[in-house]
């Protein structure tokens, strides 16, 4: 996806601030937080929504990585939530699918 802003960030050609990378994933805040702690896990190879996905090894890429992530930043002991918005009424606006690691305040529910 040659115009895919988190291809662009999961190959460097645009800056983020990364904060953990493997051979399947990126992990980097997002530009617009809405906790205290919000980044954002995405595979480096480009789905545009969880709809795309037929191998479930990139489910398990994702959430491993936000498990590890938010272990990482210290977060275990008071907890987190993991989103992954999906299509139009899922509030989903950049079609690369990506997990939201969200924490650092009481976190509503049911969401907006
Ligand atoms: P969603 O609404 O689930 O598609 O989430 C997209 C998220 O990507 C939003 O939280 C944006 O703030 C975030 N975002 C968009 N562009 C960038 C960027 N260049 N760097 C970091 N986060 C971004
Ligand atoms: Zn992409």
């Amino acid at each position: 996806m040659n115009d895919c802003i988190f291809c662009k960030i999961a190959n460097g050609e645009i800056p983020a601030e990364i904060i953990y990378t493997d051979d399947n994933i990126t992990v980097f805040k997002d530009a617009n937080p809405q906790a205290p702690v919000h980044v954002l896990v995405i595979p480096k190879q480009h789905y545009d929504s969880a709809i795309a996905v037929k191998d479930n090894s990139v489910f398990a890429n994702l959430v491993a990585g936000a498990v590890k992530a938010a272990h990482d930043l210290g977060l275990d002991e008071k907890g987190y939530r993991m989103v992954i918005n999906t299509g139009e009424q899922g509030g989903q606006t950049v079609n690369h699918i990506h997990l939201h690691l969200l924490a650092g305040r009481n976190l509503g529910w049911p969401p907006g």
